[in-house]
């Protein structure tokens, strides 16, 4: 598939599971990618896997949460490939507590590192991208049902889809859609130490996944792909939410 080619993409947390299965996913399809992560080291090695592949990608270490960060990095894409046609609003931390255990100071990381980074991102993105753009975010599943012990996380998962609709009012009419996707539980860094240490969350991972396997970081890449593309010209202000059936049991 070339879906993407000519269509510059930048995607944030793509040193990370999921964010590096979509950096390299767009790169495969066509789209010059800027790939952005705090974590230089992992980065480079998403740009050697990128290499590898044969189709190379841009790298920017950058932490999407530090208010000058989202127009640093859109006009740095711009500055290497013309235009940004895609932002796949990826970084994200994991790891929240209950309300009850969860202190001021966890709640506003939670909300500056998921929420407040996607909507400056998103805004950043809007002011520079021409009619046929697309911005995608990766929300949670925890935003859109109860979860044991992801009070902060969740918060801030429902305020991206909350953002997520709103703008695909408000640019709709510019020609720029606006989609989300709800992974469900996927192997990544993220949730390795919770397979790895609780029997009661692997059994969520495959017994209660209608699918009856572990979700893979190329699971969420497949569906962003979709949304980005020309594909999914007619979708927006929508939630896919990919998790193999977890949600609908
Ligand atoms: P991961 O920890 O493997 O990757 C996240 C990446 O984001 C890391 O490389 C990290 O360095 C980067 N990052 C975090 N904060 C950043 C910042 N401020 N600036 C720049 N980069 C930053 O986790 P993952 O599972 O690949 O998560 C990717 C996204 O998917 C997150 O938004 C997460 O909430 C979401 N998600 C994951 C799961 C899951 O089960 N793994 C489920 C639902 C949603």
């Amino acid at each position: 598939l070339s879906r993407l080619s000519g269509q510059p993409a930048v995607v944030t947390g793509a040193a990370g599971g999921i964010g590096r299965a979509i950096a390299l996913r767009l790169a495969r399809e066509g789209a010059p990618v800027l790939a952005v992560d705090v974590k230089a080291e992992d980065l480079a090695a998403t740009a050697a896997l990128a290499q590898a592949q044969g189709t190379p990608v841009e790298t920017m270490v950058a932490d999407v949460a530090s208010a000058d960060s989202p127009a640093a990095i859109l006009d740095h894409a711009i500055a290497r490939h013309g235009s940004v046609r895609v932002l796949v609003n990826n970084a994200g931390i994991g790891g929240s507590h209950r309300a009850g255990d969860t202190d001021d100071a966890e709640l506003d990381r939670f909300l500056d590192m998921n929420l407040r980074s996607v909507f400056r991102m998103s805004r950043a993105a809007v002011l520079r991208m021409p009619a046929g753009g697309a911005i995608v975010n990766i929300a949670s599943i925890f935003g859109m049902t109860g979860f044991p012990g992801s009070a902060a996380y969740a918060a801030a998962k429902a305020g991206v889809i909350g953002i997520t609709r709103q703008m695909a009012a408000d640019y709709g009419p510019a020609g720029i859609r606006v989609n989300a996707i709800s992974p469900g539980l996927i192997e990544t860094g993220m949730t390795r130490r919770r397979i790895e240490s609780s029997a009661w969350f692997r059994s969520q991972m495959t017994d209660m996944t209608p699918l009856g396997r572990n979700g893979q970081p190329e699971d969420i890449a497949a569906a962003a792909a979709f949304l980005c593309s020309d594909d999914a010209g007619f979708i927006t202000g929508q939630v896919l939410v990919v998790d193999g059936g977890w949600l609908a049991t």
